[in-house]
Protein backbone atom coordinates (compact mmCIF):
# COMPACT_ATOMS: atom_id res chain seq x y z
CA UNK A 1 0.00 0.00 0.00
CA UNK A 2 2.85 2.60 -0.36
CA UNK A 3 3.10 5.98 -1.75
CA UNK A 4 3.24 6.58 -5.43
CA UNK A 5 4.72 10.08 -4.90
CA UNK A 6 6.44 10.33 -7.90
CA UNK A 7 3.01 10.49 -9.70
CA UNK A 8 2.16 13.94 -10.39
CA UNK A 9 -1.56 12.66 -10.78
CA UNK A 10 -2.74 14.34 -7.73
CA UNK A 11 -1.34 17.48 -6.21
CA UNK A 12 -0.82 15.51 -2.71
CA UNK A 13 -0.54 11.90 -1.64
CA UNK A 14 -2.82 12.72 1.37
CA UNK A 15 -5.26 15.41 2.05
CA UNK A 16 -6.33 15.25 6.11
CA UNK A 17 -9.01 17.17 6.61
CA UNK A 18 -8.72 18.34 10.55
CA UNK A 19 -5.96 19.14 12.71
CA UNK A 20 -6.95 17.69 15.55
CA UNK A 21 -4.71 14.85 17.74
CA UNK A 22 -5.46 11.96 14.74
CA UNK A 23 -5.00 14.42 12.10
CA UNK A 24 -1.86 15.96 13.20
CA UNK A 25 -0.39 12.48 13.97
CA UNK A 26 -0.93 10.74 10.94
CA UNK A 27 -0.12 13.68 8.86
CA UNK A 28 3.22 13.98 10.25
CA UNK A 29 4.15 10.35 10.42
CA UNK A 30 2.63 9.69 6.99
CA UNK A 31 5.06 13.04 5.50
CA UNK A 32 7.91 11.02 7.33
CA UNK A 33 7.03 7.95 5.41
CA UNK A 34 7.85 10.26 2.47
CA UNK A 35 4.48 11.54 1.36
CA UNK A 36 3.24 14.73 0.08
CA UNK A 37 0.96 15.93 2.61
CA UNK A 38 -1.59 19.14 3.22
CA UNK A 39 -3.92 19.08 6.13
CA UNK A 40 -6.71 21.75 6.56
CA UNK A 41 -8.15 23.34 9.56
CA UNK A 42 -10.78 25.52 10.11
CA UNK A 43 -10.41 26.78 14.08
CA UNK A 44 -7.22 25.85 15.46
CA UNK A 45 -4.42 23.95 14.81
CA UNK A 46 -4.44 21.00 17.81
CA UNK A 47 -8.62 20.02 17.60
CA UNK A 48 -10.55 19.35 20.79
CA UNK A 49 -8.03 17.03 23.36
CA UNK A 50 -5.42 20.87 22.91
CA UNK A 51 -7.28 23.95 21.88
CA UNK A 52 -10.55 23.22 23.74
CA UNK A 53 -10.70 19.64 25.66
CA UNK A 54 -8.41 17.35 27.83
CA UNK A 55 -4.95 19.78 28.15
CA UNK A 56 -7.25 23.02 29.40
CA UNK A 57 -9.83 20.74 31.40
CA UNK A 58 -6.53 19.26 32.72
CA UNK A 59 -5.29 22.54 34.04
CA UNK A 60 -8.31 23.82 35.65
CA UNK A 61 -8.16 20.58 37.63
CA UNK A 62 -4.98 21.03 38.85
CA UNK A 63 -6.04 24.87 39.75
CA UNK A 64 -9.25 23.54 41.41
CA UNK A 65 -7.84 21.13 43.57
CA UNK A 66 -5.37 23.53 45.29
CA UNK A 67 -8.74 24.66 47.09
CA UNK A 68 -8.45 21.12 48.91
CA UNK A 69 -5.09 21.42 49.67
CA UNK A 70 -5.26 25.14 51.36
CA UNK A 71 -7.18 23.85 53.38
CA UNK A 72 -5.64 20.44 54.24
CA UNK A 73 -2.24 22.35 54.63
CA UNK A 74 -3.03 23.65 57.88
CA UNK A 75 -3.27 20.56 59.82
CA UNK A 76 -0.12 20.23 58.08
CA UNK A 77 1.39 22.84 60.05
CA UNK A 78 1.17 25.57 57.33
CA UNK A 79 -0.42 28.65 57.79
CA UNK A 80 -1.39 30.67 55.25
CA UNK A 81 -2.96 34.19 54.86
CA UNK A 82 -5.80 35.13 53.15
CA UNK A 83 -6.77 32.61 50.72
CA UNK A 84 -8.38 34.47 47.27
CA UNK A 85 -8.88 32.74 44.10
CA UNK A 86 -8.59 35.27 40.88
CA UNK A 87 -10.61 33.11 37.96
CA UNK A 88 -8.74 35.62 35.36
CA UNK A 89 -5.27 34.52 36.31
CA UNK A 90 -5.92 30.81 35.90
CA UNK A 91 -7.88 31.07 32.71
CA UNK A 92 -5.52 33.73 30.38
CA UNK A 93 -2.81 31.39 32.05
CA UNK A 94 -4.36 28.42 31.01
CA UNK A 95 -5.08 29.74 27.38
CA UNK A 96 -1.60 31.36 26.56
CA UNK A 97 -0.25 27.51 27.52
CA UNK A 98 -2.65 26.32 24.73
CA UNK A 99 -1.65 28.62 22.00
CA UNK A 100 1.86 27.55 23.33
CA UNK A 101 0.77 23.61 22.03
CA UNK A 102 -0.98 24.58 19.58
CA UNK A 103 2.74 26.86 18.14
CA UNK A 104 4.50 23.16 18.67
CA UNK A 105 1.92 21.13 16.71
CA UNK A 106 2.31 23.42 14.18
CA UNK A 107 5.81 23.38 14.32
CA UNK A 108 5.60 19.47 14.36
CA UNK A 109 3.43 19.64 10.78
CA UNK A 110 5.59 21.83 9.03
CA UNK A 111 9.51 20.86 10.43
CA UNK A 112 7.76 17.67 8.17
CA UNK A 113 6.90 19.54 4.68
CA UNK A 114 2.84 19.40 6.02
CA UNK A 115 1.69 22.05 4.15
CA UNK A 116 -0.99 23.70 6.38
CA UNK A 117 -4.18 25.41 5.10
CA UNK A 118 -5.75 27.53 7.60
CA UNK A 119 -9.54 27.16 5.86
CA UNK A 120 -12.75 24.63 5.88
CA UNK A 121 -12.40 22.10 3.23
CA UNK A 122 -14.44 20.38 1.72
CA UNK A 123 -14.65 17.02 -0.51
CA UNK A 124 -16.14 18.26 -3.78
CA UNK A 125 -15.04 15.26 -5.76
CA UNK A 126 -13.61 11.69 -5.25
CA UNK A 127 -9.93 13.01 -4.93
CA UNK A 128 -10.76 16.48 -4.91
CA UNK A 129 -11.09 19.23 -2.22
CA UNK A 130 -11.84 22.81 -2.38
CA UNK A 131 -10.94 25.12 0.51
CA UNK A 132 -12.79 27.97 1.71
CA UNK A 133 -10.91 30.31 -0.41
CA UNK A 134 -11.98 28.74 -3.31
CA UNK A 135 -8.86 26.84 -4.26
CA UNK A 136 -9.35 23.45 -5.65
CA UNK A 137 -6.54 20.61 -4.58
CA UNK A 138 -6.40 17.10 -5.84
CA UNK A 139 -5.12 14.11 -3.45
CA UNK A 140 -4.88 10.56 -3.87
CA UNK A 141 -5.97 9.32 -0.55
CA UNK A 142 -8.17 11.69 1.93
CA UNK A 143 -8.06 11.55 5.78
CA UNK A 144 -11.01 12.51 7.42
CA UNK A 145 -10.15 13.52 10.87
CA UNK A 146 -12.42 16.41 11.86
CA UNK A 147 -13.76 15.51 15.16
CA UNK A 148 -16.87 15.63 17.44
CA UNK A 149 -18.72 18.90 18.56
CA UNK A 150 -20.71 19.07 21.95
CA UNK A 151 -24.34 17.54 21.16
CA UNK A 152 -27.21 20.25 22.35
CA UNK A 153 -30.25 19.20 23.25
CA UNK A 154 -33.71 20.77 22.03
CA UNK A 155 -35.48 22.79 24.60
CA UNK A 156 -36.65 26.15 24.47
CA UNK A 157 -33.97 28.38 24.80
CA UNK A 158 -31.42 25.75 24.52
CA UNK A 159 -28.99 28.44 22.43
CA UNK A 160 -28.56 30.49 26.07
CA UNK A 161 -26.71 27.81 27.17
CA UNK A 162 -22.60 26.97 26.88
CA UNK A 163 -21.01 24.06 26.49
CA UNK A 164 -17.61 23.42 27.46
CA UNK A 165 -15.85 24.78 24.21
CA UNK A 166 -17.29 28.13 26.08
CA UNK A 167 -16.20 27.39 29.38
CA UNK A 168 -12.64 28.12 29.50
CA UNK A 169 -13.37 31.51 28.26
CA UNK A 170 -15.87 32.76 30.80
CA UNK A 171 -15.60 36.22 31.95
CA UNK A 172 -16.62 35.57 35.36
CA UNK A 173 -17.34 32.52 37.29
CA UNK A 174 -21.37 31.65 38.05
CA UNK A 175 -22.60 31.71 41.59
CA UNK A 176 -24.77 28.81 40.71
CA UNK A 177 -24.42 26.69 37.30
CA UNK A 178 -26.71 24.32 36.38
CA UNK A 179 -25.14 21.16 34.50
CA UNK A 180 -27.03 18.88 32.07
CA UNK A 181 -25.46 15.39 31.95
CA UNK A 182 -23.97 12.84 33.79
CA UNK A 183 -21.17 11.62 31.90
CA UNK A 184 -17.18 12.71 31.48
CA UNK A 185 -18.02 16.78 31.06
CA UNK A 186 -20.88 16.97 33.46
CA UNK A 187 -18.56 15.32 36.28
CA UNK A 188 -15.31 16.82 35.52
CA UNK A 189 -16.62 20.64 34.85
CA UNK A 190 -18.71 19.87 38.44
CA UNK A 191 -15.56 19.45 40.33
CA UNK A 192 -14.20 22.22 38.93
CA UNK A 193 -16.45 24.60 39.77
CA UNK A 194 -17.53 23.14 43.07
CA UNK A 195 -13.70 23.90 44.05
CA UNK A 196 -13.60 27.58 42.67
CA UNK A 197 -16.59 27.96 45.33
CA UNK A 198 -19.54 27.95 42.89
CA UNK A 199 -23.23 26.59 43.60
CA UNK A 200 -23.13 23.34 41.16
CA UNK A 201 -26.16 21.72 40.19
CA UNK A 202 -25.78 18.09 38.33
CA UNK A 203 -28.97 17.37 36.07
CA UNK A 204 -29.30 14.19 34.65
CA UNK A 205 -31.61 12.37 32.39
CA UNK A 206 -31.48 9.17 33.45
CA UNK A 207 -30.41 7.59 37.40
CA UNK A 208 -27.11 6.67 36.46
CA UNK A 209 -23.81 8.87 36.03
CA UNK A 210 -20.97 7.67 34.03
CA UNK A 211 -22.95 4.62 33.10
CA UNK A 212 -20.25 2.69 31.59
CA UNK A 213 -18.23 2.88 34.84
CA UNK A 214 -18.16 0.14 37.82
CA UNK A 215 -21.55 0.78 39.73
CA UNK A 216 -19.28 0.83 43.05
CA UNK A 217 -16.88 3.66 41.86
CA UNK A 218 -19.64 5.62 40.29
CA UNK A 219 -21.35 5.26 43.98
CA UNK A 220 -18.45 6.56 45.21
CA UNK A 221 -18.40 9.84 43.15
CA UNK A 222 -21.74 10.68 44.00
CA UNK A 223 -21.61 10.14 47.53
CA UNK A 224 -18.05 12.15 47.67
CA UNK A 225 -19.42 14.83 44.83
CA UNK A 226 -22.62 15.10 47.59
CA UNK A 227 -20.29 15.36 50.32
CA UNK A 228 -18.34 18.76 48.70
CA UNK A 229 -21.61 20.38 47.78
CA UNK A 230 -22.55 18.79 44.54
CA UNK A 231 -26.59 18.62 44.14
CA UNK A 232 -27.86 16.28 41.72
CA UNK A 233 -31.25 15.53 40.24
CA UNK A 234 -31.99 12.26 38.29
CA UNK A 235 -34.90 11.52 36.31
CA UNK A 236 -35.38 15.14 35.27
CA UNK A 237 -35.35 17.21 31.81
CA UNK A 238 -35.42 20.73 30.71
CA UNK A 239 -38.26 22.25 29.96
CA UNK A 240 -37.11 25.87 29.35
CA UNK A 241 -34.05 28.58 29.63
CA UNK A 242 -35.33 31.87 29.71
CA UNK A 243 -32.78 34.75 30.04
CA UNK A 244 -33.37 37.40 32.95
CA UNK A 245 -33.39 40.68 33.08
CA UNK A 246 -31.02 41.03 35.82
CA UNK A 247 -28.55 38.47 34.38
CA UNK A 248 -28.65 34.94 34.56
CA UNK A 249 -31.80 32.33 33.48
CA UNK A 250 -34.64 31.34 34.66
CA UNK A 251 -34.83 27.49 34.47
CA UNK A 252 -37.38 25.14 34.39
CA UNK A 253 -36.68 21.17 34.96
CA UNK A 254 -39.38 18.78 34.49
CA UNK A 255 -39.55 17.80 38.35
CA UNK A 256 -39.67 21.49 39.98
CA UNK A 257 -40.55 24.77 40.11
CA UNK A 258 -38.96 27.50 37.96
CA UNK A 259 -35.70 28.72 39.29
CA UNK A 260 -32.75 30.79 38.59
CA UNK A 261 -29.11 30.15 37.59
CA UNK A 262 -26.10 32.15 36.20
CA UNK A 263 -25.34 29.51 33.93
CA UNK A 264 -26.55 26.65 32.69
CA UNK A 265 -23.64 23.95 30.77
CA UNK A 266 -24.79 21.40 28.26
CA UNK A 267 -22.75 18.48 28.79
CA UNK A 268 -24.75 15.31 26.98
CA UNK A 269 -22.53 14.02 24.61
CA UNK A 270 -20.56 14.50 21.22
CA UNK A 271 -21.63 14.38 17.47
CA UNK A 272 -19.58 13.72 14.85
CA UNK A 273 -18.91 16.54 12.79
CA UNK A 274 -19.35 15.24 9.39
CA UNK A 275 -22.52 17.84 8.04
CA UNK A 276 -20.98 19.85 4.99
CA UNK A 277 -17.70 17.99 4.11
CA UNK A 278 -19.24 16.62 0.87
CA UNK A 279 -18.88 12.86 2.46
CA UNK A 280 -21.70 12.29 -0.34
CA UNK A 281 -20.04 13.54 -3.04
CA UNK A 282 -17.09 10.80 -2.70
CA UNK A 283 -20.03 8.28 -1.49
CA UNK A 284 -18.89 8.18 1.67
CA UNK A 285 -21.06 6.17 4.21
CA UNK A 286 -22.71 7.32 7.46
CA UNK A 287 -24.05 5.08 10.93
CA UNK A 288 -26.82 6.26 12.36
CA UNK A 289 -25.18 9.04 14.49
CA UNK A 290 -23.93 11.02 11.57
CA UNK A 291 -20.87 8.79 12.30
CA UNK A 292 -18.43 7.58 9.43
CA UNK A 293 -18.43 4.01 9.00
CA UNK A 294 -14.98 2.29 8.55
CA UNK A 295 -13.74 -0.77 8.95
CA UNK A 296 -10.12 -1.78 11.24
CA UNK A 297 -7.71 0.00 8.98
CA UNK A 298 -10.05 2.83 9.62
CA UNK A 299 -10.76 2.46 5.53
CA UNK A 300 -14.58 4.32 4.82
CA UNK A 301 -16.35 1.90 2.04
CA UNK A 302 -14.20 4.33 -0.42
CA UNK A 303 -10.99 2.90 -1.09
CA UNK A 304 -9.27 5.90 -0.38
CA UNK A 305 -10.80 7.93 1.69
CA UNK A 306 -9.98 6.92 5.24
CA UNK A 307 -11.39 8.52 9.13
CA UNK A 308 -9.45 8.24 12.23
CA UNK A 309 -11.00 9.69 15.92
CA UNK A 310 -14.14 10.50 17.35
CA UNK A 311 -15.40 11.37 13.57
CA UNK A 312 -15.62 7.58 13.50
CA UNK A 313 -17.21 7.34 17.21
CA UNK A 314 -15.62 4.30 17.55
CA UNK A 315 -13.79 4.87 21.50
CA UNK A 316 -14.02 9.19 21.74
CA UNK A 317 -10.82 9.83 23.29
CA UNK A 318 -7.35 11.45 22.54
CA UNK A 319 -5.28 8.55 22.83
CA UNK A 320 -6.89 6.22 20.43
CA UNK A 321 -7.20 9.11 17.86
CA UNK A 322 -3.52 9.30 17.93
CA UNK A 323 -3.12 5.40 17.74
CA UNK A 324 -5.55 5.33 14.62
CA UNK A 325 -3.69 8.22 13.10
CA UNK A 326 -0.20 6.78 13.40
CA UNK A 327 -2.00 2.77 12.42
CA UNK A 328 -3.28 4.88 9.12
CA UNK A 329 -0.30 6.42 8.22
CA UNK A 330 2.32 2.87 8.90
CA UNK A 331 -0.64 1.00 6.99
CA UNK A 332 -1.00 3.54 3.68
CA UNK A 333 2.67 4.87 3.53
CA UNK A 334 4.48 3.00 5.67
CA UNK A 335 6.92 -0.05 3.99
CA UNK A 336 5.43 -2.90 6.71
CA UNK A 337 2.64 -4.81 7.17
CA UNK A 338 -1.30 -2.52 7.57
CA UNK A 339 -1.45 -2.06 11.11
CA UNK A 340 -5.23 -2.37 12.95
CA UNK A 341 -5.59 -0.38 16.09
CA UNK A 342 -6.64 -2.91 18.85
CA UNK A 343 -9.94 -1.11 20.40
CA UNK A 344 -9.85 -3.99 23.59
CA UNK A 345 -9.36 -3.17 27.39
CA UNK A 346 -8.17 0.91 26.84
CA UNK A 347 -7.77 2.11 30.06
CA UNK A 348 -9.67 5.56 31.12
CA UNK A 349 -9.89 8.29 33.16
CA UNK A 350 -12.92 11.08 34.72
CA UNK A 351 -10.70 13.98 36.35
CA UNK A 352 -13.35 14.14 38.96
CA UNK A 353 -12.54 15.11 42.09
CA UNK A 354 -11.56 12.89 43.21
CA UNK A 355 -10.70 10.94 39.39
CA UNK A 356 -12.00 7.33 38.65
CA UNK A 357 -9.96 5.07 36.33
CA UNK A 358 -10.88 2.07 34.31
CA UNK A 359 -9.73 -0.70 32.59
CA UNK A 360 -11.21 -3.97 31.37
CA UNK A 361 -14.68 -4.95 32.48
CA UNK A 362 -17.03 -3.85 35.16
CA UNK A 363 -18.46 -6.62 37.51
CA UNK A 364 -21.66 -6.52 36.21
CA UNK A 365 -20.10 -6.98 32.82
CA UNK A 366 -17.87 -9.73 33.39
CA UNK A 367 -20.66 -11.75 35.37
CA UNK A 368 -22.48 -11.55 32.38
CA UNK A 369 -19.42 -12.65 29.95
CA UNK A 370 -17.80 -15.04 32.07
CA UNK A 371 -20.55 -16.66 34.47
CA UNK A 372 -18.00 -17.04 37.23
CA UNK A 373 -16.00 -14.05 38.58
CA UNK A 374 -13.54 -13.28 41.93
CA UNK A 375 -14.16 -9.63 42.52
CA UNK A 376 -11.27 -7.95 45.84
CA UNK A 377 -11.98 -4.73 46.71
CA UNK A 378 -9.97 -2.23 49.08
CA UNK A 379 -11.52 0.65 50.35
CA UNK A 380 -10.06 2.80 52.39
CA UNK A 381 -8.86 5.77 53.79
CA UNK A 382 -5.55 7.47 51.83
CA UNK A 383 -3.32 8.23 54.39
CA UNK A 384 -2.81 12.37 53.33
CA UNK A 385 -6.43 12.88 53.77
CA UNK A 386 -6.55 10.46 57.05
CA UNK A 387 -4.08 13.33 58.58
CA UNK A 388 -5.64 16.20 56.85
CA UNK A 389 -8.81 15.02 59.02
CA UNK A 390 -10.42 14.91 55.16
CA UNK A 391 -13.43 12.19 55.47
CA UNK A 392 -12.59 10.80 51.72
CA UNK A 393 -12.65 7.02 51.22
CA UNK A 394 -10.92 5.45 47.78
CA UNK A 395 -12.11 2.33 46.42
CA UNK A 396 -9.92 -0.02 44.06
CA UNK A 397 -11.44 -2.78 42.47
CA UNK A 398 -10.16 -5.74 40.57
CA UNK A 399 -12.31 -8.25 38.80
CA UNK A 400 -10.85 -11.72 38.03
CA UNK A 401 -12.10 -14.41 35.67
CA UNK A 402 -12.82 -17.41 38.35
CA UNK A 403 -11.70 -20.36 36.74
CA UNK A 404 -8.46 -18.92 35.57
CA UNK A 405 -7.65 -15.70 37.93
CA UNK A 406 -6.70 -13.80 34.86
CA UNK A 407 -7.57 -10.04 36.14
CA UNK A 408 -10.55 -8.93 33.26
CA UNK A 409 -10.68 -5.57 34.75
CA UNK A 410 -9.32 -2.90 37.59
CA UNK A 411 -11.35 -0.06 38.58
CA UNK A 412 -10.45 2.75 41.16
CA UNK A 413 -11.23 6.36 42.64
CA UNK A 414 -8.49 7.78 44.64
CA UNK A 415 -6.76 10.68 44.41
CA UNK A 416 -3.87 10.22 41.13
CA UNK A 417 -6.23 6.95 39.89
CA UNK A 418 -5.48 7.71 36.26
CA UNK A 419 -1.72 7.99 37.24
CA UNK A 420 -1.82 4.34 39.13
CA UNK A 421 -4.47 2.76 36.40
CA UNK A 422 -1.68 3.66 33.75
CA UNK A 423 0.95 1.44 34.87
CA UNK A 424 -1.67 -1.19 36.16
CA UNK A 425 -3.42 -1.21 32.73
CA UNK A 426 -0.12 -2.69 31.00
CA UNK A 427 -0.71 -5.93 33.58
CA UNK A 428 -4.16 -6.19 32.48
CA UNK A 429 -3.74 -5.87 29.02
CA UNK A 430 -0.64 -8.34 29.23
CA UNK A 431 -3.21 -11.04 30.86
CA UNK A 432 -1.85 -10.98 34.02
CA UNK A 433 -3.71 -12.72 36.87
CA UNK A 434 -4.33 -12.20 40.56
CA UNK A 435 -0.97 -14.43 41.60
CA UNK A 436 1.54 -12.54 39.21
CA UNK A 437 -0.01 -8.84 41.30
CA UNK A 438 0.33 -10.84 44.57
CA UNK A 439 4.13 -11.95 43.71
CA UNK A 440 4.63 -8.36 43.17
CA UNK A 441 6.35 -6.92 46.31
CA UNK A 442 4.31 -3.57 47.68
CA UNK A 443 5.95 -0.19 47.29
CA UNK A 444 5.11 1.24 51.32
CA UNK A 445 3.55 3.48 52.14
CA UNK A 446 1.52 4.29 48.87
CA UNK A 447 -1.89 4.10 47.87
CA UNK A 448 -1.34 2.05 44.43
CA UNK A 449 0.64 -0.60 46.99
CA UNK A 450 -3.36 -1.80 47.43
CA UNK A 451 -3.34 -3.06 44.30
CA UNK A 452 -0.75 -5.82 45.39
CA UNK A 453 -2.32 -6.39 48.99
CA UNK A 454 -5.77 -7.31 47.91
CA UNK A 455 -7.25 -10.46 49.41
P1 LIG B 1 -20.78 11.24 27.88
O1 LIG B 1 -21.10 10.31 26.77
O2 LIG B 1 -19.71 10.93 28.82
O3 LIG B 1 -22.08 11.47 28.75
C1 LIG B 1 -23.26 11.96 28.16
C2 LIG B 1 -24.27 12.18 29.26
O4 LIG B 1 -25.35 12.91 28.73
C3 LIG B 1 -24.84 10.90 29.82
O5 LIG B 1 -25.12 11.10 31.17
C4 LIG B 1 -26.11 10.72 28.99
O6 LIG B 1 -27.10 10.04 29.66
C5 LIG B 1 -26.55 12.14 28.82
N1 LIG B 1 -27.28 12.39 27.58
C6 LIG B 1 -27.04 11.89 26.36
N2 LIG B 1 -27.91 12.38 25.46
C7 LIG B 1 -28.71 13.22 26.14
C8 LIG B 1 -29.82 14.02 25.77
N3 LIG B 1 -30.25 14.07 24.51
N4 LIG B 1 -30.43 14.75 26.74
C9 LIG B 1 -30.01 14.70 28.01
N5 LIG B 1 -28.96 13.95 28.41
C10 LIG B 1 -28.34 13.21 27.48
O7 LIG B 1 -20.59 12.66 27.14
P2 LIG B 1 -19.77 13.97 27.53
O8 LIG B 1 -20.46 15.06 26.78
O9 LIG B 1 -19.59 14.10 28.98
O10 LIG B 1 -18.37 13.69 26.86
C11 LIG B 1 -18.28 13.41 25.46
C12 LIG B 1 -17.18 12.45 25.15
O11 LIG B 1 -15.94 13.11 25.28
C13 LIG B 1 -17.12 11.27 26.11
O12 LIG B 1 -17.88 10.21 25.68
C14 LIG B 1 -15.66 10.95 26.13
O13 LIG B 1 -15.39 9.99 25.17
C15 LIG B 1 -14.96 12.25 25.78
N6 LIG B 1 -14.36 12.84 26.99
C16 LIG B 1 -13.37 12.15 27.63
C17 LIG B 1 -12.79 12.66 28.77
C18 LIG B 1 -11.73 11.89 29.47
O14 LIG B 1 -11.18 10.97 28.87
N7 LIG B 1 -11.43 12.19 30.74
C19 LIG B 1 -13.18 13.97 29.30
C20 LIG B 1 -14.23 14.59 28.56
C21 LIG B 1 -14.78 14.04 27.46
P3 LIG B 1 -27.29 8.46 29.51
O15 LIG B 1 -26.22 7.85 30.36
O16 LIG B 1 -28.67 8.27 30.02
O17 LIG B 1 -27.13 8.14 28.06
Amino acid sequence: MAANSETNEYDYDLFTIGAGSGGVRASRVSAAHGAKVAIAEEHRVGGTCVIRGCVPKKMLVYGAHFAEDLEDCQRFGWEIGERKFDWKTLRDNVLDDVTRIEGAYTDTLENHDVTIFKERAEITGPHEITLASGKTVTAKHILIATGAHPRMPECQGAEHAISSNEAFHLDELPKKIIIAGGGYIANEFAGIFNEFGCDVHIVNRGEVLLRQYDEAVRDRLLQISTMKGIKFRFNTTFEYIKPCDEGGYFVKLSDCDEEKADLVMFAVGRVPNTKGLGLENAGVELGEAGEIKVDRFSKTNVDHIYAVGDVTDRVQLTPVAIREGQAFADTVFGKGDPVAVDHSCIPSAVFSHPPIAAVGMTEGEAKNKLGSVKVYLSDFRPMKNVLAGRNERSLIKMICDGENGKIVGIHMIAPEAPEMMQAAAIAVKAGLTKADFDATVAIHPTMAEEIVLMR
